[in-house]
């Protein structure tokens, strides 16, 4: 076992402060990563405040990490020292229900690794995340990074990047589909350019007028404040697809009236009880709405690949891990553009 410097937050109210944990050592299937960048998902946030009910403490949160290999087990060919790696929010599976038979771990039937705050097979207690200086992780659950992409703007891809991807694909959005991101935040900012890069005509829908020029910059056509009930109206019925990306239970009747016959809006934001929804609001032109989960491990990898054709990548605020708790109270205010990502030299040199 080795010895190595984190961030964590002891409790539902406590600020994120420095701890010492252990990291297994390499097993024969395993990848060693030096973490270089870990981004800040409001996820973390969720789980350090306890707001999900299932958070065990001491939380070291961070699922977005981008790293070095440092050490390979005997069993490993796909990677070797030195290659720029990921590791999204998962880090194991049982691999042999029908949910990973079908590469989506992320349903596995008997429970996923989650990169922090899961069970810990090998050590016992619960799993670690990125906000660490390394990680040991199964190689199955290790993705390639295109070496064309700037590393500490493809952090966020590991989660923000494919819970936006993912039901994009899923639905499949296409070109010249009308797709609607509401909430330009971490998830909101890699829908729009996604669904851009799709060749979709997006719509960011947002409570913020102010964001509204760096949507358009974004790859927003148009911008749609949620708030204001003539712009809603004069959308109504219109869109394809939405993806809601809202981190709070919320009314959806609003947003389910913007949704064509037959169309579809997606939930990853709110992991919580919604408003009541009118049963009209779906059965007045056959609607859905459904929920997606991050992505499986050949997807991640899909969209990674997708990520270096297209040369996409996420709009970034670096910080110190020192900054921690000042980016977390900027996350809650929805004043963050578009991603926190720590620079983990803070963290080694500190
Ligand atoms: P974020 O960066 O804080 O962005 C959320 C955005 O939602 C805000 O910037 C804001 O955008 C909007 N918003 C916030 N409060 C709102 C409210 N009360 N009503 C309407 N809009 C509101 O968060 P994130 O990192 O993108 O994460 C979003 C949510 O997704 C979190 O709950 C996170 O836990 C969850 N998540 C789910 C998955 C999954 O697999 N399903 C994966 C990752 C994260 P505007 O200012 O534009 O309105
Ligand atoms: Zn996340």
């Amino acid at each position: 076992m080795t010895k190595i410097k984190a961030y964590a937050a002891d409790n539902k109210d406590a600020s994120l402060k420095p701890l010492v944990i252990e990291r297994r050592d390499t097993l024969k299937d395993d990848v060693k990563i030096d973490i270089l960048y870990c981004g800040v998902c409001h996820s973390d946030l969720h789980q350090v405040q306890n707001d999900w009910k299932n958070s065990v403490y001491p939380v070291v949160p961070g699922h977005e990490i981008i790293g070095k290999v440092l050490e390979v087990g005997a069993g490993v060919t796909k990677f070797k020292v030195g290659d720029l790696v990921g590791v999204g929010c998962l880090v194991d599976s049982c691999q042999t229900c029908s949910a990973c038979k079908d590469d989506l771990e992320q349903f596995c039937e008997n429970g996923a690794t989650f990169t922090y705050n899961s069970k810990d097979k090998h050590l016992g207690g619960h799993t670690f995340g990125g906000y660490s200086e390394s990680v040991t992780v199964n190689k199955d659950f290790v993705l390639k990074v295109p070496e064309n992409l700037d590393p500490k703007a493809a952090a966020p891809l590991l989660c923000a990047g494919i819970t936006t991807y993912s039901p994009l694909a899923h639905w499949g959005v296409k070109e010249g589909d009308k797709v609607g991101v509401i909430g330009l935040g971490g998830l909101g900012h890699m829908g729009i350019k996604f669904a851009h890069a799709m060749g979709a005509h997006t719509v960011m829908i947002t409570t913020s007028p102010s964001k509204s020029e760096d949507a358009k910059k974004l790859g927003a056509d148009e911008v749609l404040i949620s708030k204001d009930e003539a712009q809603m109206k004069a959308h109504a019925n219109s869109f394809d697809f939405l993806l809601n990306t809202i981190p709070v239970g919320h009314d959806m009747n609003p947003y389910a009236s913007l949704l064509k016959r037959d169309a579809t809006m997606v939930i990853v934001g709110a992991v919580e009880p919604l408003d009541p929804l009118h049963g009209g609001s779906l059965i007045m032109g056959r609607k859905s709405i459904a929920g997606s989960l991050i992505g499986g491990l050949k997807e991640t990898q899909e969209m990674l690949d997708f990520c270096g054709e297209h040369n996409v990548v996420s709009d970034i605020e670096m910080i110190d891990i020192q900054n921690i708790n000042e980016a977390y109270d900027r996350l809650k205010k929805s004043d963050v553009k578009y991603r926190f990502v720590i620079d983990m030299k803070s963290l080694k040199n500190s």
